[in-house]
């Protein structure tokens, strides 16, 4: 299995290499011609040395002169060109010369080779360069002629550590479906003999960090085949056609490797990117679009590709992708259940040194909601912080302080608040958490916390005690209130609100809103109001489709107004009949800066609490 590599990085060391041996020869040459180079003295201390009767040897060379003396330490000078040895040995009585060995060397031929290479080495450099220069423009040529060619990844099914569905905790049934699919892949003829047609295309869906490119792997890993991996923004580029032409040479390649998988994620790139972006994103979305349909259209019966494809936004994609013979397939993968959680956890766990009394199940208890990914990184966060405290393995109290970081980011002590603003944060967190837990359709308190974390200021942890599927309009009522008891409070107290609650506000104005206009929860009945207008994406339904008349848009203005109010008075009821509690609560709240859920309930019930600190 091969892919074309580009050849771009193999040229430029070549030519590096080059440059560098020339600039080593160069610097040889020039630096150290001779590495045991005889001393240098001057003229007059080498007359002076034959006049001592020291010199035993001399050895003319051009201008130098060479001498040994007596011992056998060598030494040079340099003469004036015009002077000859015997010129300067004229002052000096014949008896102190006679006995001393005089050797001239022609160096004329010595010189001819160093001037051939004095000449020639500016050429070759200049060649050199030349070669260099030309090889870069090669492979930027290269680089501009592969711009069409897709870049996909194909990972080997030889590969050793290659993923399967035991990697993969919990989804069962997804894997169910997709175990389907690598019985295609493994045994098509068992299919084709019963005229059943190979499915093509398989569609993932499910919210990020659920495992989807994670499963996409098992499947190739399990079946043992290529597996073409490509993400859906590879496919859009600055130029229209560009993502055509690569989506043609991928599926070529994949052809030539059948049986394979190609993995197509985050589709939804190429499947909603709708007139926004840059150079045409119109027409590239579509031709590229079109593409991909036109080639698992063009699959011969026989064709033992599988087009797999992941997104977390099904409903931006075009219908045509998922209409049958295509992306009919869809198997969606959910956000993980409790058992699930723990199962995630083990395998997360697996490679970590753990202490003897660890409770995953306690843990996957405290965690709805959280992704695969978000547990991969949970305990990711829980052997960092073991590590950072120089612990021998991770404990429990590691797991459950990751919990709060990987939700609402680690803590950040160093924020300085004044008194008065602590205070101010105490009384809003401590409101919230009164409301909630006296309406019983709260998510039971968890935590309240006056430590800044994040963005926020301070947190009051709900906890709901098992995963939730359904909302009931009293629910969202409850929720409502208690999303204001800080909003309430901040008013009773001070008087006044501070910018604190504004995050709370948008919140409880958005769920407000939803109750109306999606879920029929309010007096204009059970009709829904608006298209679409749950995530606005670069062009796709800017400002959401409006299908009803500026008349109703007031009337909904209105309900949601109502649905407001209604749960800002009942918050503002209920801080105000546990006013008391509350200042108890806060005094302690500033003290510790954190309270549990049990210090939380004692103070409330006004009973002592058992770790009560020393006030
Ligand atoms: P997606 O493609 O759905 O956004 P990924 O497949 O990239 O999510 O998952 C991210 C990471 O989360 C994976 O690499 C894996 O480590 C972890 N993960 C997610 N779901 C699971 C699961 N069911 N079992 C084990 N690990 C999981
Ligand atoms: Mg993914
Ligand atoms: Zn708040």
């Amino acid at each position: 299995m091969k892919l074309p590599q580009p050849s771009q990085k193999h040229s430029s060391t070549l030519g590096y290499i080059i440059l560098f041996a020339f600039i080593a020869t160069l610097i040889y040459i020039f630096i150290n011609p001779n590495p045991q180079a005889p001393e240098k003295v001057s003229l007059d201390s080498f007359i002076g040395d034959i006049n001592s009767g020291i010199v035993e040897e001399i050895r003319v060379e051009d201008n130098r002169i060479y001498y040994i003396a007596t011992g056998g330490a060598e030494f040079y000078t340099v003469k004036e060109p015009s002077e000859t040895l015997t010129e300067l040995m004229a002052e000096i009585p014949a008896e102190k010369t006679e006995s001393i060995k005089v050797e001239i060397v022609d160096t004329t031929g010595n010189n001819f080779w160093m001037e051939i290479l004095v000449s020639i080495i500016p050429f070759i450099l200049i060649v050199g360069f030349l070669m260099f220069m030309m090889r870069q423009a090669a492979s930027a040529n290269n680089q501009a002629m592969s711009f069409g060619k897709s870049q996909a990844r194909i990972s080997d099914p030889e590969k050793k550590k290659k993923t399967t569905f035991k990697d993969v905790a919990g989804a069962k049934e997804a894997k169910e479906e997709l175990i389907e699919i690598v019985d295609f892949l493994k045994n098509p003829s068992k299919y084709t003999q019963m005229g059943a047609k190979i499915p093509r295309g398989v569609i993932l869906v499910g919210a990020p960090g659920t495992g989807k490119t994670l499963l996409a792997r098992a499947v190739a890993g399990e079946a043992g085949v290529p597996f073409f991996n490509i993400s859906g923004s590879e496919f859009v580029e600055m130029f229209v056609g560009v993502g055509a032409s690569r989506v043609r040479d991928l599926f070529k390649k994949a052809k030539r490797n059948a049986p394979c998988i190609i993995f197509i994620d985050e589709i939804d790139a190429v499947g909603r990117h709708r007139g926004a972006g840059m150079g045409g994103g119109h027409d590239e979305r579509e031709q590229t679009l079109n593409q991909i349909l036109t080639e698992m259209d063009g699959f011969e019966q026989d064709t033992n590709i599988i087009v797999m494809a992941a997104t977390n936004r099904p409903d931006v994609l075009d219908p045509a992708l998922l209409r049958p013979g295509r992306f009919d397939r869809r198997v969606v993968i959910d956000i993980p259940d409790i058992e699930d959680r723990e199962a995630i956890l083990k395998i997360h766990t697996a490679k970590k040194p753990l202490a003897q009394d660890i409770d995953l199940n306690k843990i996957s208890r405290q965690t709805p909601g959280f992704s695969g990914a978000d547990l991969e990184n949970l305990a990711n966060e829980a052997a960092i912080l073991a590590a950072k405290n120089n612990q021998k393995e991770i404990t429990q109290p590691d797991l459950e302080t990751s919990i709060e970081k990987v939700l609402m980011g680690p803590e950040r002590k160093s924020r300085v608040l004044n008194k008065k603003e602590k205070e101010m944060i105490a009384y809003h967190e401590t409101g919230h958490a009164i409301v909630g837990h006296m309406l019983p359709e709260c998510d039971p308190v968890h935590k309240i916390s006056i430590i800044s974390r994040g963005m926020a200021l301070g947190v009051t942890w709900f906890m709901p005690e098992e995963d939730k599927h359904l909302y009931s309009k009293t629910k969202f009522e409850h929720e409502l209130a208690s999303l204001l008891g800080g909003y309430a409070t901040e008013k009773m107290v001070f008087g006044e609100v501070s910018t604190g609650p504004s995050n709370d506000l948008e919140r409880a104005t958005k769920m407000a809103r939803k109750m109306v206009t999606k879920y029929g929860m309010s007096d204009m009945g059970p009709v829904i109001f608006g298209e679409g207008n749950e995530e606005i994406f670069l062009g796709k339904d800017f400002g959401h489709v409006r299908n009803y008349s500026e008349e109703i848009a007031s009337k909904i203005d209105q309900a949601v107004e109502q649905i407001v109010g209604r749960a800002l008075d009942k918050a503002a009821e209920i801080v105000k009949k546990y006013r008391k509690e509350m200042d108890r609560i806060v005094k302690e709240l500033l003290q510790k800066e954190t309270l549990t859920r049990e210090e939380f309930i004692e103070l409330l019930e006004g009973k002592k609490t058992k770790t009560k600190s020393s006030n």
